[in-house]
């Protein structure tokens, strides 16, 4: 019987899931000052979402989990957000209530890769859409998000990168330029990129194989070949940017693999001490043909998205003081069933004051559940013992400054939230 966790995951287990609590709220308290409110889209969905004419992309066609289920139907565990929200943007055609619809998610992904740190089979993307409007002003306002978040977590030395891919028009005649570069190098270039360069030669700029090539190091950019339309719309959205007086860079070689973008496109990189090989936190960029080629009007969203193993790991790196594991208020002692009772009693009146409260359940020594409340780091312990039963009162102990002191049995929950409000 198999008693291990899937090659290339991982548990969280529960003196970390405080982290990945923290961080989610952090998401989602952010997000509504955004005006965005959350999806929520399944984690499978029929294979054609993501495996379209069009999407050529490596995390398509060679790392999705695809399956067939009992009743024969292709379906496919989301290797990425976007793909299920704009499906359900459409389906539930939310573009007639909206003219501009706002969401996030959070959730899982799954992807065949090669697992390092860093890069898992299952892991976990919180991401946006805006999608609806085409406006600089919308994408200036994603990459503002973007990287308001990233400083509201306190992570430093992380930047913001952007460059423009322009409308269709300059988009093609960049792919042009590009073919017309790599042509020549095309034996020189790896197996993959040899296709590539039909097919779409964007993403040899990207290849993991190929990028130190002098070939790739000195290809033509996208700034070289954007018309005017395209440069006034990346003009407008730079000045957004400046408006807000974000900090951000221009990297006029970024392109992202992802075939279906336009316009702006942009990433966010931890450049941290020791913080690996894996440093792209997150990214994202305008797309025009997502929401029509899933059936629905020709509207362009934009979006982006985070890896949250990655922004732990960023967390962590810059020394953050991050979030707490949960803290033990109380922990009740006793000695018999009986008293149980009264135990029983007590930590039902403390949790309905909302304190963290717990005993042992077993039939421990005395030492033993003492050490227990310790280890667990328990700020006061109730003692409630047989002699001190009969006399109507208990024990209670602040593990701090070692007091210790009697009290009646009737005044415990009162006394405990005098102390735990100092
Ligand atoms: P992508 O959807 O490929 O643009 O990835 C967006 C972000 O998700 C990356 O910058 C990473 O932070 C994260 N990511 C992508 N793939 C993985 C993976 N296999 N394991 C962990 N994080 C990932």
């Amino acid at each position: 019987m198999a008693t291990n966790r899937v090659k290339g995951t991982y548990d969280v287990l529960p003196n970390e899931s405080h982290q990945w609590i923290m961080l989610e709220q952090k998401i989602r308290d952010i997000l509504s000052l955004y005006h965005m409110r959350e999806i929520r889209t399944p984690m499978m969905e029929y294979s054609n979402v993501f495996h379209r004419e069009s999407e050529g992309s490596d995390m398509v066609t060679k790392e999705t989990y695809d399956f067939v289920d009992r009743s024969n139907r292709a379906l496919t565990l989301r290797p990425e957000g976007t793909a299920g929200v704009i499906r359900a943007y459409v389906e539930n055609k939310l573009y007639t209530s909206q003219e501009l619809e706002k969401v996030y998610y959070i959730g899982p992904n799954f992807r065949y890769e090669r697992p390092q740190k860093g890069r898992y089979r299952q892991f976990y993307q919180f991401g946006v859409e805006a999608i609806g409007t085409v406006d600089p002003a919308l994408d200036a306002e994603i990459v503002i998000l973007a990287y308001d978040f990233i400083t509201r977590l306190g992570l430093k030395g992380v930047k913001v990168r952007v460059n423009t891919l322009g409308n269709e028009v300059s988009r093609t005649a960049y792919q042009k330029a590009l073919v017309s570069h790599f042509t020549p190098y095309k034996d020189e270039l790896c197996s993959d990129c040899k296709v590539r360069i039909d097919k779409n030669p964007l993403r040899i700029l990207d290849c993991k194989i190929d990028h130190k090539h002098q070939a790739v190091i000195n290809a033509p950019t996208p700034l070289d070949l954007l018309d005017d339309l395209s440069k006034e719309y990346f003009d407008d959205v730079i000045s957004y940017l400046d408006a807000a007086g974000i900090s951000y860079e221009i990297a006029p070689k970024l392109v992202r693999g992802l075939d279906y973008y336009s316009h702006t496109v942009f990433e966010i990189e931890a450049d941290i001490e020791g913080f690996g090989a894996q440093n792209v936190l997150g990214g994202g960029g305008r797309y025009q043909n997502l929401v029509k080629e899933l059936g629905g009007p020709d509207l362009g969203g934009i979006g982006f998205a985070f890896g949250m193993e990655r922004l732990l790991m960023a967390i962590e790196a810059s020394h953050v003081n991050f979030s707490k594991d949960l803290e033990l208020d109380c922990f009740v002692i006793t000695m018999s069933k009986d008293l149980r009772k009264i135990a029983t009693k007590l930590l039902y009146d403390l949790r309905s004051q909302n304190y963290v409260a717990d005993m042992n359940y077993t039939d421990k020594s005395f030492k033993g559940q003492f050490k227990q409340a310790l280890r667990l780091e328990a700020k006061y312990i109730v003692i409630l013992g047989e002699d001190e039963y009969q006399r109507g009162v208990a024990s209670i102990k602040n593990t701090k400054t070692e007091i210790q002191e009697e009290v009646k049995l009737e005044d415990i929950v009162k006394y405990l939230m005098e102390k735990l409000e100092n």
